[in-house]
């Protein structure tokens, strides 16, 4: 008897709900539900997809793409996604294990850096080890990654949205129009530098995919693989090692405050600065400069200005999001 009734009040509460579609049809009942992880590849979404789609990002700004704790109410924004665009290459694993666990039926996982790079162009590196198992990551550290980021977003939110097909088509041209300009100062301002100062010492191992594009050389990492401060043993050899490179500048983040860096650029007689960005975009969210292509410009800035180039040569690049500020994607 009480399954009976059960099963009326489920009829009832589906007619309910039903009816309550019928009604509710605003304009945004019908967007696609996208979600990304990290803050640069939700920017990228959002480049192509504007308005159109809900969009949530689910690291918050400012913090560790790495090693960033998923709150329980992600699962229930994973479950109503259609679509959940991922780094992949081991960067979000518990954002992943979630997406699996609670995927919607007809959603899909999109793991955008396992499509753009085959195996064979994985780089392993200082805090990436190959015995490690998980590559670099950082492949959107290289704009034309990123751009390929983007054709794939373009194409998977076509699939499930033709009608918007064209929207999302003139978002993409537009952003790599961006792309090519920001590529073409990223150049200019790298040509500037002085050959010989062309390298990277960085905290964070994130221009592994940068570097080899624009003839930079990252000469070291001083984070080690877990994410630890390195040992004692390990900064008395990178103070040698930088004694003996002749680099002007080392390089930390912002997400990443390390103590020991600062202490390893005064012993050796670097300047040490601490500003360069793999994942927190400059500003807030709904500022106008909350963008990929200006984190990227503030990096070369950044480079260029402590290593004996001109900075300026980034000037002209347009910061701002194709679909102008962020401020309706939730993160
Ligand atoms: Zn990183």
């Amino acid at each position: 008897m009480k399954s009976y009734s059960n099963a009326i009040v489920l009829l009832a509460l589906t007619l309910l709900l039903c009816a309550c579609v019928g009604v509710m049809s605003e304009p945004s009942e019908g967007r696609l539900q996208v979600v990304a992880t990290v803050s640069p590849i939700t920017n990228i979404v959002y480049n192509v997809s504007g308005d159109l789609v809900e969009l949530t990002g689910l690291v918050p700004a400012g913090a560790d793409s790495h090693t960033f704790e998923l709150a329980p109410s992600d699962a229930v924004t994973m479950s109503s996604a259609d679509l959940i665009f991922i780094n992949g290459l081991d960067l979000e694993t518990s954002a992943m294990r979630m997406a699996e666990a609670n995927l919607k039926e007809g959603a899909e996982i999109v793991l955008l850096g396992e499509m753009v790079i085959e195996p064979d162009q994985y780089v392993f590196d200082f805090s990436f080890p190959a015995e490690g198992g998980s590559p670099n990551p950082h492949l959107w550290t290289d704009p034309l990654y990123a751009l390929a980021y983007a054709e794939i977003v373009r194409e998977k939110l076509t699939a499930r949205d033709p009608e918007n097909a064209d929207a999302y088509q003139a978002n993409y041209d537009e952003f790599a129009a961006r792309i090519a300009a920001l590529d073409a100062a990223i150049q200019a301002a790298t040509a500037s530098i002085p050959e010989a100062n062309r390298k990277l010492y960085t905290y964070h191992d994130s221009f592994a995919y940068f570097a080899p594009r624009y003839g930079y050389t990252v000469m070291g990492a001083f984070q080690p693989a877990d994410f630890s401060e390195p040992s004692a043993q390990e900064v008395a050899a990178l103070i040698e090692q930088l004694r003996e490179s002749g680099v002007p500048a080392i390089f930390g983040s912002e997400v990443f405050p390390s103590t020991t860096v600062d202490q390893i650029g005064r012993e050796a007689g670097v300047q040490f600065v601490s500003t360069l960005s793999d994942d927190d975009l400059p500003g807030d969210p709904g500022d106008p400069e909350h963008s990929y292509i200006a984190m990227m410009v503030e990096n070369l800035k950044t480079m260029a200005a402590s290593l004996g180039g001109d900075p300026t040569l980034m000037d002209g690049v347009d910061t701002g999001n194709v679909p102008g500020p962020d401020s309706s994607v939730r993160q």
